[in-house]
């Protein structure tokens, strides 16, 4: 049977050779042992870079406006992209938020089966150990020098993945895979549900402690595909929001403003945590959001092009309860 990789590379070729891309966004093995990289492909470049693997991590979806916007110049012009079911929801909403249009784009959806935690790989190993990596359907072998390990797959995905609701995308051209690990019904997880039955006050200091970790490099913004605002709050000086210091209160502003902008709009692909060098765990938070605008509006962002994002719009049965009156 031919490999899922072969698929796409036969696909990408059939496309450009029919014209129906000029540039395609995918990924190519990184330089790092368990890493990935995205690869930009035109017609004349080695297709046989191309890779899908466990460990495709990237939202390519944060690309997909400047590289549009740049092959376009004036004329039409259609990337294809490569996109897991958070992908293709981060797609959705790039469309929906006017920053692309549906006719710029050719989705090469692929079922995903979760996407491997190479931290959690490297917190047993040593990458420098490393000389060949295979997978089977249940684990990664690595083999050293003088041995191997085997890892459970299901034991080190990331946290996004684990219960994963939307691993098939919805919108699509083309679906590459079986659509076996279709959604499941699991939301969050038992991290971020512990935080979310905190009190609010044990909320806070939670909050407050892990952006002690900042350092403020916007790396997360700068993965989110949600964050294409071409100057961002965090450093307009008319109005300055707030100072270009390490003092917490201006990270905690940062933060609340980087994750508000998050409400109806984020998919829980993780770029965000996986980009934070200092591991601010984002997600806690972030994923709190997409559970309260769930059960609010009964909203979940990127899953077609008809339903108004809950934040641009108004129902008059819309709870109200945060709205208070002056004393
Ligand atoms: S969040 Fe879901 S779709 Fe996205 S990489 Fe993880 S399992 Fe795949
Ligand atoms: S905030 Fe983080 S998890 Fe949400 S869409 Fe952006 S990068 Fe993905
Ligand atoms: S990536 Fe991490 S360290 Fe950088 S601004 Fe975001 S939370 Fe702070």
């Amino acid at each position: 049977m031919k490999s899922i990789e072969s698929e796409i590379k036969d696909l990408i070729k059939k496309l450009f050779s029919e014209k129906k891309i000029e540039v395609f966004i995918g990924y190519e093995n990184g330089t790092l042992p368990l890493r990935t990289t995205p690869y930009f492909v035109s017609p004349n470049d080695d297709l046989d870079k191309l890779a899908w693997n466990r460990f495709c991590s990237n939202n390519l979806a944060v690309y997909l406006p400047r590289v549009v916007a740049k092959k376009k110049g004036g004329n039409s012009c259609k990337v294809g992209i490569l996109c897991k079911g958070c992908d293709s929801r981060s797609v959705v909403g790039l469309i929906k938020e006017k920053q692309l249009s549906r006719n710029d784009v050719f989705i090469i959806g692929i079922v995903c089966p979760g996407i491997i935690d190479t931290k959690k790989i490297l917190s047993e190993i040593k990458s420098s150990d490393i000389e060949h990596i295979d997978e089977d359907d249940e684990n990664i072998m690595v083999k050293f020098k003088d041995g191997k390990k085997n890892f459970r797959k299901k034991d080190h995905l990331y946290e996004c993945c684990i219960n994963c609701e939307f691993t098939t995308p919805f919108v699509y051209d083309t679906l590459i895979g079986d659509g076996k690990s279709s959604s499941n019904t699991i939301t969050s997880s038992q991290k971020v549900a512990e935080f979310s039955a905190k009190s609010r006050q044990e909320r806070w200091q939670i909050f407050e402690q892990e952006l002690t970790k900042c350092i403020r490099c916007y790396a997360c913004r700068n993965a989110c595909p949600n964050c294409y605002c071409k100057e961002c709050f965090a450093e307009q000086t008319k109005p300055k929001w707030f100072s270009v210091t390490n003092d917490l209160s201006d990270i905690i502003f940062y933060h609340i403003g980087r994750i508000f902008h998050q409400a109806g709009r984020c998919v829980d692909c993780g770029a965000c945590v996986r980009a934070c060098p200092m591991d601010v765990d984002l997600r806690l938070f972030t994923r709190m959001l997409v559970d309260e605008v769930k059960e609010r509006f009964g909203y979940d962002p990127g899953l077609n092009f008809e339903e108004a994002p809950p934040l641009t719009t108004f129902a008059s049965d819309d709870k109200q309860e945060f709205i208070t009156e002056p004393s």
